[in-house]
């Protein structure tokens, strides 16, 4: 890999501390990032080097998933750490960079290659896309890369804007859009364990699937990130990108090729042929909430409307589930229930595709009392496994059934300190130039199609039940009965997890 130079604009932000910072901390320690690199953060505060880097020493010790390397590397690592105070409004900072490519080219003797990670709020993004066109900074397409955080766009036509804008400036080989969710280990293996094990693809279709579940529930509220959520909400901060990526995982049809256009393509073919809601339908195939004040896992919270920088009549969801249909033959009429939500019960990302139950006709009724169909679960975060579900025959002398998981884990805390972060897979993957894991533009102009007609319908008929959920609950009532309806139940994750051992008591 050549020498690569990377830019961090937003280097003082939530994200660099959290995420970015330690991504690249682990990728050094592994041996991943290129001989000569340079990390180069920035941000209007004024700072010195030395400061920063204690700073960030200090965050990635917190947030590294490998915090007891610090001591051993940081010194080396934080050698190729800078920061620079500038303004990204101004053309200043651009020349300043222009001319420090070429001196880091020099240095090394070789052509290098340049990342520009925008982890800044998105309404920068245009300026500073237009100021590296401008400084010709991302002229040469092969050596020039830049990453979009999300949210990409607002709704459809601020997507289409933007992506007409870098369209203009720039290469779309050359446009990271990053949904994380994508370099999840465990989002990954769905395309391994669909595709490299005959076992499920014949029967991965409507004749055998009654329907999927996606389930992405978070125990916290919106955490101080109140102006940030009011102009969101949970349909476009979590539905429009991760929740549809990981249906798009579970139905597109089978690449030729891991290519990176390939695998976009068939997750494309998905988002297109997701029925398009009409607006007389919303009502029946979506269901919004927003949690009110109470207690949740031990803790008082305060109410969505009461939190800071939030409007004490917002009509903003918290919580949403919608019932999807991919009309194409091979998921003719299955089903897709996704929900997503702050103040739940659990913290769980999870896939759940349910079978057709098997006739059961050859049993003695009192066999088939705990008679439950197959599924296949697919614990996504922070519980990575896959777990199988099927009858087995209960011990002792009569033909009883009940229901057993069969468990594929990656649970032991020394194989989950072994899974790169998602933020490490997508980093390594900049720099190596490989964009499948990327949002493609048709694809981000797809996804916000699908929502537009909810987004549409919520916008013009304000809730009038909000708040309508009790912190540390499953959501509003009518998302239990949006799938209750249909004779289903939403899947959770069963308390203890089989695989961990139970916790034996000291013997006194
Ligand atoms: P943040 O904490 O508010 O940080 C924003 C950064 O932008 C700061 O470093 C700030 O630096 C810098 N900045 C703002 N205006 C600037 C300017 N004119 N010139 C130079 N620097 C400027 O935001 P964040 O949470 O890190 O999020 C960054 C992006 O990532 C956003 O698009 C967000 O939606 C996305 N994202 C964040 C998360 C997360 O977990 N945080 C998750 C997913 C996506 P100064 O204050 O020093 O100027």
């Amino acid at each position: 890999m050549s020498p690569t130079l990377i830019y961090i604009f937003g280097g003082t932000g939530d994200l660099a501390h959290r995420k970015l910072i330690p991504a690249l901390f682990n990728l050094y320690i592994d041996g991943y990032l290129p001989g000569p690199f340079r990390i180069v953060g920035i941000g209007r505060t004024e700072m010195a080097e030395t400061a920063y880097r204690q700073e960030m020493r200090k965050s990635v010790k917190e947030f590294s998933r490998r915090p007891e390397l610090v001591a051993q590397h940081w010194t080396k690592f934080s050698r190729t750490l800078h920061f620079q105070s500038h303004d990204l409004n101004n053309d200043k900072a651009y020349k300043g960079m222009a001319s420090e490519w070429k001196e880091f080219q020099a240095k090394h003797g070789e052509e290098a290659q340049v990342v520009f990670y925008l982890s800044v709020a998105p309404q920068l993004a245009p300026v500073i896309a237009r100021r590296l066109h401008q400084h010709k900074l991302c002229a040469d397409p092969h050596r020039s890369r830049m990453v979009f955080e999300k949210p990409f766009g607002h709704d459809l036509k601020s997507a289409q804007e933007l992506n007409r804008l870098l369209g203009r400036l720039f290469r779309e080989e050359q446009i990271y859009r990053i949904d994380h969710f994508l370099g999840k280990e465990t989002v990954q293996n769905i395309l391994a364990l669909r595709f490299a094990n005959a076992l499920f693809e014949p029967i991965w279709n409507a004749h055998y699937i009654d329907h999927v579940q996606i389930t992405a529930a978070e125990t916290v509220s919106i955490e101080n990130r109140g102006s940030y959520y009011e102009s969101s909400g949970a349909l476009r901060d979590m539905v429009q990108n991760h929740v549809l990526q990981m249906l798009c995982m579970i139905a597109m049809e089978a690449p030729i090729s891991f290519e990176a256009d390939e695998i976009r393509n068939k997750k494309l073919d998905v988002l297109q042929a997701i029925r398009k809601m009409h607006p007389e339908d919303v009502h029946r195939y979506t269901v919004r909430g927003q949690y009110a004040a109470g207690w949740s896992q031990g803790k008082k919270v305060v109410g969505y409307r009461e939190e800071k920088s939030v409007d004490p009549q917002s009509a903003v969801e918290t919580f949403a589930a919608v019932k999807f249909y991919v009309d194409n033959w091979r998921w003719k009429g299955v089903p897709f229930y996704v929900r997503t939500g702050k103040s739940l019960p659990a913290k769980e990302t999870l896939i759940t595709v349910q079978f057709k139950p098997a006739p059961d006709y050859a049993f003695p009724e009192e066999a088939a009392h705990t008679w439950r169909p197959n599924r296949l679960v697919i614990g996504i975060a922070p519980k990575m496994d896959i777990r199988l579900r099927f009858q087995a025959k209960q011990p002792g002398p009569h033909m009883t059934l009940r229901p057993v998981d069969m468990v594929f884990s990656y649970a032991t805390r020394e194989q989950e300190d072994c899974q790169p972060e998602a933020y490490e897979t997508l980093l390594q993957d900049v720099i190596e130039a490989n964009p499948t894991l990327f949002m493609r533009a048709d694809q981000v102009e797809a996804a916000w199609t699908v929502i537009r007609p909810i987004m549409e319908v919520w916008a013009d008929k304000p809730p009038v039940d909000f708040p309508n959920y009790a912190p540390g609950t499953w959501g509003p009532e009518d998302a239990e009965a949006l799938i209750a309806r249909d004779g289903f139940n939403w899947a959770t994750l069963p308390e203890t997890h089989p695989s961990e051992a139970p916790v034996k008591k000291k013997k006194s």
